[in-house]
């Protein structure tokens, strides 16, 4: 459903040289065309890699405010981001759900002002391992996207990444089983509670220790639309077979 999509989150790692190295990687990486792919900076590095990178690839802020600017120390607004040249912002990642804290409704809020203002969203849900163990995925699962469901105005402008939280840098990926199983559910879940062309058309991309050699087996999955890699995407080759893995 929809275009296959492959973000490259580069959380908070980087220099200025690593950048322009991981820069040149990827300027001359041959890539499939039928392929939306987009990567995330630190807020420091945008401005570089946006001078830099090829526009075959749009860039995402990792992060953004849930309103208009100003008194709000150490933020950084929506208007910034899209001044820059941002296309897409990452909310509701597991790192600031369970590393930061913040919570769905604060998500949620973010999610709302980031479209209002036409930047894009992928937003992201998932469950931590005692969650899975406990046979809670879904109920986990569905309550991060009824609290996106319930702020954003509409679904044309995001694209859901389900990233369990035990697969993220562990090294662990969940398998072209586990996660289509919980695409599937959501896609479920759309169709019977926002509706069912939303469910059709909203791309569900798969995030959690995606490499070069596991993305072909995932991308078969028929409702993986694509992925959110961090650590291989560090690596340009390996981003680039990752975005290549389309089928
Ligand atoms: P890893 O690919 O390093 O497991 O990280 C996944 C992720 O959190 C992408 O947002």
């Amino acid at each position: 459903s929809g275009k296959f999509f492959v973000g490259g989150n580069w959380k908070c790692n980087g220099t200025k040289d690593s950048i322009s190295k991981l820069v040149l990687d990827l300027n001359s990486a041959k890539l499939e065309t039928d392929v939306d792919v987009i990567v995330a900076p630190p807020f420091v590095y945008i401005e570089q890699v946006k001078n830099s990178l090829t526009d075959r690839i749009d860039i995402a802020a990792q992060n953004s405010w849930t309103g208009k600017g100003g008194a709000f120390t150490g933020e950084i607004s929506v208007e910034q981001l899209k001044d820059i040249g941002c296309k897409w912002v990452i909310l509701g990642h597991s790192e600031r759900r369970h590393v930061i804290g913040e919570d769905d409704q604060f998500i949620g809020k973010k999610a709302a002002y980031a479209l209002s203002q036409d930047l894009g969203v992928i937003a992201c849900i998932g469950e931590l391992l005692q969650e899975r163990e406990a046979g809670k995925t879904f109920d986990v699962c569905f309550q991060q996207m009824k609290a996106f469901a319930d702020a954003v105005p509409s679904w044309d402008n995001v694209v859901i990444a389900y990233e369990p939280v035990w697969a993220i840098g562990t090294g662990k990926v969940a398998t072209p089983e586990q996660a289509q199983e919980v695409h599937v559910a959501v896609r479920d879940w759309l169709k019977k509670n926002v509706s069912a062309d939303v469910a059709s058309k909203t791309r569900i991309i798969y995030g959690g220790s995606v490499n070069g050699g596991n993305c072909a087996e995932l991308a078969k999955q028929e409702d993986i639309d694509g992925f959110l890699v961090g650590g291989a995407s560090l690596k340009g080759p390996e981003f680039a077979t990752i975005i290549n893995s389309v089928t």
